[in-house]
């Protein structure tokens, strides 16, 4: 079948919730992916920042490879080696205390307003506790994720959401403060907004969070989704600000392709919020992504990941620097390491559309913002070769 006839079938069999880029890209090697015709990609969106290894990498495909010969899926009833270590692995590089696995993001952020929920009625015995979560905020599509993203677009159709959630202003303190109350229980957000256009959180800004949490007993989440797992230069982009939350969330990047999740969490809220009967998934954390996840957690550390994204990462931000002293069209850089996204003032869909013309994947944030969240393994000469594309193309 042609590449033509392949999207026709999708599009007559597949729900349409996507406006797809009409490219069906059948295999990946590196940080380069094949259409069905042969044409080759350089990859800068990596599935959405997922494919951190970037593709075919032996060691982790062998891993792999072995558990699915060896066992599957058991349940979350009985133990599994895989999943056993992953989580220790985990624990051992955020210096947190205890994992849920789960099968997405979103089902992440679900546990996690779960947990902060029961932690703040374990504690009070009252059903009317306040999260407060931030505008142009990203946390996934379920109903509860959908609760606290701050984007009034996804969330209106949907509506009333559940819980009692209100909305503050990123990076802006007071606004935060203003809505504290002693029935707020939780403050979520991304320490680097993703998906609402590549925001860095300040240093002022988290540090003044975790202080209002403290003072007033609140649990700080902080949602590393996107901007965890390496792709500040960090492990966790938490780790870069010195501020600790009390439970976070990972997905993306955790299992470098196979769908997984996670929240991550101090003793303290382990020990009094989800109990045995309070919180379940039939698939999380089953052994065949318990693999996936403790073997990427051993490549970061064999291959020294965060060290080589300190690195490339500073040299990504000077390219890109360099290009919107070229360019008028661009008005803004932001990010950190291999999380970068370059402000427009013409239509970034467009930009996008043509680069993958050109050869080139890249997805955009927000509603003007090209967004760079390559596989964490590219090196200068692939950021050399997308300039040069994107030159092209700009
Ligand atoms: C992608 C994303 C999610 C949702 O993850 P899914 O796996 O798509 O459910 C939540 N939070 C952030 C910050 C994300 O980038």
């Amino acid at each position: 079948m042609n590449e033509n006839s392949l999207i026709d079938q999708a599009e007559s069999h597949i729900l349409h919730t996507y406006n797809r880029y009409p490219t069906v890209f059948d295999h990946g090697e590196g940080v380069y992916l094949y259409d069905m015709e042969g044409k080759r990609y350089l990859d800068f969106a990596a599935g959405i920042a997922v494919m951190a290894l970037g593709y075919g990498d032996e060691e982790y495909n062998q891993a792999l490879k072995g558990q699915i010969d060896k066992l599957l899926h058991t349940s979350n009833l009985y133990y599994n080696q895989p999943i056993a270590e992953a989580a220790k692995k985990l624990c051992e590089a955020s210096g947190m205390d205890r994992v849920f696995f789960t099968n997405s993001g979103a089902e992440a952020i679900e546990g996690t307003l779960k947990a902060a929920k029961k932690y703040a009625y374990d504690k009070d015995k009252r059903t009317d506790h306040e999260i407060i979560a931030m505008d142009h905020s990203f946390h996934g599509r379920s109903l509860g994720a959908l609760s606290v993203t701050g984007n009034a677009h996804y969330r209106e159709p949907f509506e009333p959401l559940p819980g009692i959630v209100k909305f503050a202003n990123y990076n802006d303190l007071g606004s935060v403060r203003a809505l504290v109350n002693d029935k707020t229980c939780a403050i979520i957000m991304e320490t680097v907004q993703g998906e609402g256009g590549i925001y860095p959180a300040t240093e002022e800004f988290l540090g003044g969070v975790k202080e209002i949490c403290e003072e007033r007993g609140i649990l700080l989440i902080l949602d590393e989704i996107q901007c965890g797992m390496g792709r500040t230069g960090n492990m966790f982009a938490w780790q870069g600000y010195g501020v600790k939350p009390d439970i976070m969330t990972c997905a993306k990047a955790l299992g470098c392709g196979v769908p997984v999740g996670a929240f991550v969490m101090a003793e303290k809220v382990a020990k009094s919020s989800l109990k045995p009967g309070d919180h379940g998934t039939t698939y999380g954390g089953n052994p065949f992504v318990g693999a996936a996840v403790s073997k990427t957690l051993d490549i970061f550390k064999e291959r020294g990941i965060t060290g080589h994204v300190k690195a490339i990462g500073r040299y990504l931000e000077e390219q890109l620097e360099q290009l919107k002293s070229e360019y008028a069209c661009i008005t803004a850089r932001r990010g950190i390491g291999l999380m970068q996204g370059l402000e427009l003032s013409v239509p970034v869909g467009e930009v996008s559309k043509k680069a993958l013309g050109q050869g080139l994947v890249l997805i955009t944030a927000g509603s003007n913002v090209l967004r760079f969240v390559p596989p964490l393994v590219i090196e200068k000469e692939h950021v050399d070769e997308m300039v040069g594309i994107l030159r092209k193309v700009l």
